[in-house]
């Protein structure tokens, strides 16, 4: 199995040679396709399997070919308020800091506007950069929620729906943000779930949020 026949473009098959990204690691060889493919995607992959590539490239993939139809169309999507495509939750900032580092590393040649908010820092600077139009946005529940309620920022025509490390962000208790988040996204979405475990509490999450989910265990 290589990249390019998993349905990935050119470009992004280019990036990851330059990385040296031979071989898909086996959660990539699953979830890449099925998100491809258009499914939700319900998977158990701890740090270090590669699964932030496993989202992020066909998340990149299939956002830029959106992008180039809508330009081919003349149909930009709604110049006025331009709502985030892509929007990736994680319990952490460190966390949100590596998955935000691994877009702007394989979307470089993509085109597409990467962004990343966290708390304990100012929310200022962040507004503006979310004002300013971003494809795809990397989160902390918290600082997301602020964000949404200052209007920096929608969610009203976002494609993917991630959930990084969930059962963390459920030990966390973000719960209720995350309920508070789900109320601003269209139904109409592809959602993807990582955990490295799976206890009652993720499965509810998943239950509630996921639409006949691939369920992939590597
Ligand atoms: P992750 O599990 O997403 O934290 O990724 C773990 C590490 O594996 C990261 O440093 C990635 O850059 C690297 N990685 C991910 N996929 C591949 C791959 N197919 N080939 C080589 N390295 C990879």
């Amino acid at each position: 199995m290589s990249f390019s026949s998993m349905g990935l473009a050119a470009d992004l098959v280019t990036v990851l040679s330059e990385l040296g990204y031979e071989i898909p690691t086996p959660v990539q060889v699953e979830t890449i396709p099925a998100i491809l493919a258009g499914h939700d995607v319900m998977a158990g992959a701890q740090t270090g399997t590669g699964k932030t590539a496993a989202f992020a490239l066909p998340i990149l993939n299939q956002l830029k070919a959106q992008k180039l139809s809508d330009k081919a169309q003349m149909e930009p999507v709604n110049k006025e308020v331009k709502s985030v495509r892509a929007l990736i939750l994680t319990p952490t900032r460190e966390l949100a800091l590596q998955v935000h580092q691994s877009f702007v590393k394989y979307g470089k040649l993509s085109g597409l506007d990467s962004a990343i908010v966290y708390g304990g820092v100012s929310i200022d600077a962040q507004s503006d950069v979310l004002k300013a139009g971003v494809d795809i946005l990397v989160a902390t529940p918290g600082r997301l929620l602020d964000h949404l309620r200052r209007g920096s920022l929608t969610l009203n025509q976002l494609a993917f729906l991630v959930f990084d490390e969930a059962d963390r962000m459920l030990d966390m208790g973000f719960k209720d943000e995350i309920d508070a988040i789900l109320k601003q996204v269209p139904k109409q979405r592809q959602t993807l779930l990582f955990s490295a475990t799976f206890d009652d509490a993720v499965f509810g999450l998943s239950k509630a949020l996921l639409k006949e989910p691939k369920l992939i265990e590597v």
